[in-house]
């Protein structure tokens, strides 16, 4: 059983039924797998993604500047993380957000004490905002804050099952892959399942990466319980 780890869920999950914004049922029945894995004694930080409402490299152009579409992307985040934060007390899950972008009359300022005492107190933690800096997408924040907050793995939720030799939307042959090493992840251009700078972050550092289904039930706890769920990439 991991100890501590990270779980990154991107904004097109978190809509769910959803063409945008937010399915609360589905943070609802997110929030009580969670439970479980909290329950477990496994601590819990959770990175957002904001492409469900806008992502910086789609919406730059036609005058609108990178970094100020990345600002927006981050503000995405926000939306999500505080609607996720309201969704998971609801169901009785201890949370607390913590924002990487100022916004304090919305949110508490992230810092590294601050998730780690909400953390060891068995408190779910969910960071808004991003890494805070443009010209970055959540995911390479995510591996970014698991190696501040010694996360043992990212947790990477997806909407397949795990990495395929070939896109199983396009191919009915695809075939899961159980493991894969991060030199091959990177070299695979075949391989999208997070972006090339959080695979070399996670790659410089050693930090392992899990790419899973969330919404399939029970996978995060099987993936927290060190289960064979999905794809693991590492060394
Ligand atoms: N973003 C950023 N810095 C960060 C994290 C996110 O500038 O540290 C911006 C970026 O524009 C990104 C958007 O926020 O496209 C939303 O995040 P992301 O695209 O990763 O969301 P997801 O695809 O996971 O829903």
């Amino acid at each position: 059983m991991y100890k501590r780890v990270l779980l990154k869920l991107s904004g097109e999950q978190l809509a769910g039924k959803f063409e945008t914004g937010i399915d609360a049922e589905l943070g609802a029945w997110l929030a009580r797998e969670i439970k479980q894995v909290v329950g477990g004694g496994t601590q819990v930080v959770i990175m957002v993604g904001g492409g469900n409402y806008a992502r910086g490299a789609q919406l730059a152009g036609h005058g609108i500047k990178r970094v100020t579409a990345d600002h927006i992307g981050m503000l995405a985040t926000m939306m999500n993380a505080l609607a996720l934060t309201d969704i998971f007390e609801s169901q009785d899950v201890r949370t607390r957000c913590l924002s990487n972008i100022f916004a304090q009359q919305v949110a508490e300022p992230f810092v590294h004490r601050l998730a780690n005492k909400h953390m060891e107190k068995g408190r779910v933690v969910i960071v808004a905002g991003g890494i805070g800096r443009p010209y970055l997408t959540t995911d390479t924040a995510a591996v970014s804050l698991a190696l501040e907050l010694d996360c043992e793995v990212v947790l990477k939720a997806t909407k397949v099952d795990g990495v395929y030799d070939c896109d199983p939307h396009k191919h009915k042959d695809a075939k899961l892959l159980p493991k894969l090493s991060y030199q091959e992840a990177v070299a695979n251009d075949a391989i999208q399942v997070m972006d090339k700078a959080a695979m070399g972050l996670a790659m410089e550092q050693h930090m392992p990466l899990i790419v899973f289904d969330a919404l399939e039930g029970d996978n995060i706890l099987k993936v927290t319980r060190g289960e064979s769920v999905g794809t693991s990439i590492h060394e």
